[in-house]
């Protein structure tokens, strides 16, 4: 539909098809010099006008187009997402990133008072801090693994359920400094030894 000027209303739909033929026209070409220029001004306009090159009202319905339910990327989690691999994700990464093990972190950290616990110094502010587990985590998820192999069952749902990584006297808050100087700092946890 075109008005009395002879230009396509608003909603106005094109052909797919037509569509087409007219990307494989316009490919590789570029606007004139005079015909940017035009372009340019148009741009500038809308800024003078609203100070965004969308009006107010405009950027408020396309970002409420796009809330929740009607993101189309809403639930495609998972499987669902076309960026899914598989759940290539190890299983350290999963653990230590999910909603339980940030709140276990944070009831340490609360009740630690956000201090070190070995220097005492007060943590946040530039200072960088650690959650470290004094049974390391590896030696936990080792023990929790042996198991889950002989009754195969999943090994991330056990662990959520398995108390050991929840136990919040089994974790301590610590500097960066401090942390590195334990004894079961990154690899060096491999050598631990439970002692009963
Ligand atoms: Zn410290």
């Amino acid at each position: 539909m075109r008005n009395e000027k002879g230009q396509f209303e608003k909603g106005h739909n094109v052909p797919k098809r037509w569509r087409e033929i007219i990307g494989k026209i316009t490919r590789g070409k570029k606007h004139s010099e005079e015909r940017k220029e035009i372009l340019r001004q148009a741009m500038l306009s809308r800024y003078d006008k609203f100070g965004f090159i969308n009006s107010p009202e405009a950027r408020k319905k396309n970002s409420d187009s796009k809330l929740g339910t009607k993101n189309p990327m809403y639930g495609q989690c998972g499987f669902l997402n076309p960026n899914y691999k598989g759940g290539i994700t190890p299983i350290t990464k999963r653990i230590r990133h999910c909603f339980k093990y940030k709140a276990w972190q944070n009831q340490c950290f609360k009740r630690d008072n956000y201090n070190c616990v070995f220097c005492k110094v007060k943590l946040g502010n530039g200072i960088s801090y650690n959650i470290d587990h004094i049974i390391p985590f590896s030696y936990i998820l080792k023990t929790l693994k042996t198991w889950t192999d002989e009754f195969n069952l999943d090994l991330y749902e056990s662990a959520l359920k398995f108390e050991p990584f929840w136990d919040i006297n089994n974790g301590r808050t610590l500097c960066v400094p401090c942390h590195q100087r334990t004894e079961t700092y990154r690899r060096s946890a491999l050598n631990f030894k439970y002692e009963y």
